[in-house]
């Protein structure tokens, strides 16, 4: 799947800002986001429906989400934490990890449209860094 933009993104051949990475999965800030700290977790593995992923493969997203959540819940404090899986935008499986205020910030019109707009590469990188060191207090 040359063609796919996540893939591209976790063979590095694409930049991104990245802020967890391991065997199976990458994390990286979506750049349109809802929220600052809008993450996306993605399986290294190309699949555009997470039902078909292998289960031990989505097992290890999941893990991957409650980890960052709470990284992303220390670092920026938000009121909640949502999650989503769509998939309408990108055709390979990816997770929103999203810091909400409002049950608005997590309902479609919104999500796709993205609240805080083009966020600066100086602010992505940042809250990239700043999600990061939290991650081993979330383990
Ligand atoms: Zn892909």
């Amino acid at each position: 799947m040359e063609e796919c933009i996540f893939c591209k993104i976790v063979r590095d051949e694409l930049p991104s800002y990245k802020v967890y990475e391991n065997e199976t999965v990458l994390a990286f800030m979506d750049i349109h986001p809802i929220r600052p700290g809008h993450l996306l977790v993605v399986p290294k593995v190309h699949e555009p429906n997470f039902e078909k992923l292998p289960i031990e493969v989505y097992m290890h997203v999941m893990q991957a989400t409650h980890i960052l959540a709470g990284a992303i819940k220390n670092a920026l404090k938000p009121k909640k934490m949502g999650l989503v899986i769509a998939g309408w935008d990108v055709p390979h499986t990816h997770v929103h990890l999203i810091p909400t205020e409002d049950h608005e910030d997590i309902t479609s019109k919104i999500l796709l449209e993205g609240k805080e707009g083009n966020p600066s590469s100086e602010t992505l990188t940042t809250i990239a860094e700043k999600i990061a060191a939290k991650i081993k207090d979330s383990l």
